[in-house]
């Protein structure tokens, strides 16, 4: 078997053990004569999986009883629509612009014709940082979030108190660290960066958001008609939802949320490390107290501190040759970037950093 170093930033690298007991599982899932792609949402067989990742999700992330726990489809950028359309009752709407992600969200808010306003921006520094001192009207009907920037590698360390419910998209590092619920009264993320595969989004609602979405949204949009229905209103993402239980098992075998948190604190410590400890060849795109544990955004530097893209595309095609992948920056900023993920191994970012000391003896 000749698997590869996946640094690619979503659909991402999924746990070794979750692939091979999918395999394993996939032709005769359990011995029933059918693979449970096959198997109708209504049966038994693939109910018990659908209710065993709801309830693992509960108990792992220690979600409050008071939120309901929805599988949708259309990734996390129908989110984007769907909120504004359920949760907004004649208020403002209040969003922090940390990335592109942010302003794809606040740019459905517009097209549904909402009252709302972009209360803090790190736009002009190419969103290289959280924005500071974020004030939120207690008032509003929303106050909304992008916990980690995948693109620019910045990430929230402690979320804003709000008295407006506080909305999270926190598609890239969803089950990555401990969520303190008393702050946070829905969380939303496509699944394909830390929890499996594209097809399914996982909704995490306060049931008192949820009553918000009245009968003028449109029945497959609004929250309540999945909520009421335990996310079975009709044909579920099934396989999707397999494979996140099968990652929410490894996530249990590995120790829980905590023990994956402090792995991912100590892979990105020793990415960053590499960085500050290069002597200005490599520079971190984020601001330091705004540093991902996610996405690693950095470049190549000239003397000067211009960008060498020169290097940099050197450095992705040699990486790919020795078996590392996705290390292209987003076309938005360019550069390297490096995705490690819950999955990312920590032999992974000791290759990929073996790789960075090599290549800067051979071109500096
Ligand atoms: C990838 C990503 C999205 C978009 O997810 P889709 O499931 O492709 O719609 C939204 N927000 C963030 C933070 C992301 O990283």
């Amino acid at each position: 078997m000749n698997r590869i170093f996946n640094f690619g930033a979503g659909p991402s690298t999924i746990p070794l053990e979750v692939l091979e007991e999918a395999e394993r599982e996939l032709i005769d899932y359990k011995g029933e004569g059918l693979s449970i792609m096959e198997a109708s949402h209504r049966s038994k067989l693939y109910e018990d999986i659908h209710n065993e990742a709801i309830s693992l999700i509960r108990e792992l992330y220690r979600v409050p009883n008071d939120y309901d726990i929805l599988f949708l489809q259309g990734g996390a950028s129908l989110q984007f629509a769907m909120i504004p359309m359920n949760l907004s009752i004649g208020g403002v709407a209040e969003y922090i612009d940390s990335g592109s992600w942010s302003s794809k969200a606040i740019k459905e808010a517009k097209i549904q014709g909402i009252d709302y306003r972009v209360v803090a921006s790190s736009k002009d520094t190419l969103y290289d940082r959280i924005p500071q001192n974020i004030n939120f009207s207690d008032d509003a009907d929303y106050a909304y979030i992008t916990s980690n920037n995948t693109i620019y590698g910045t990430e929230y360390h402690e979320f804003p108190i709000t008295k407006a419910p506080l909305i999270v998209d926190a598609s890239s590092d969803i089950f990555s660290y401990p969520i303190d619920w008393s702050r946070v009264d829905m969380l939303f993320a496509g699944a394909q960066k830390n929890a499996g595969v594209s097809g399914v989004t996982i909704v995490i609602i306060k049931k008192e958001l949820v009553a918000r979405g009245g009968e003028n949204v449109p029945t497959m949009l609004r929250y309540k008609t999945h909520a009421d229905t335990n996310s079975l209103f009709n044909t579920p993402p099934t396989f999707g939802i397999y494979i996140l239980n099968l990652i929410l098992h490894w996530i249990k075998d590995s120790g829980g949320i905590e023990e994956i948190a402090k792995n991912n604190r100590k892979k990105a410590q020793l990415l960053y490390d590499a960085i500050d400890g290069s002597g200005g060849f490599y520079v971190g795109h984020a601001k330091r107290e705004s540093r991902s544990l996610m996405n690693v955004s950095y470049n190549i530097k000239n003397s000067d501190g211009t960008n060498n893209s020169h290097l940099e595309d050197k450095f992705i095609k040699e990486a790919k040759a020795i078996g590392m992948i996705g290390l292209k920056g987003h076309r938005s900023i360019g550069g390297l970037r490096a995705s490690i993920y819950n999955a990312m191994s920590l032999e992974a970012i000791e290759a990929l950093i073996n790789f960075m000391d090599k290549f800067q003896k051979e071109n500096s």
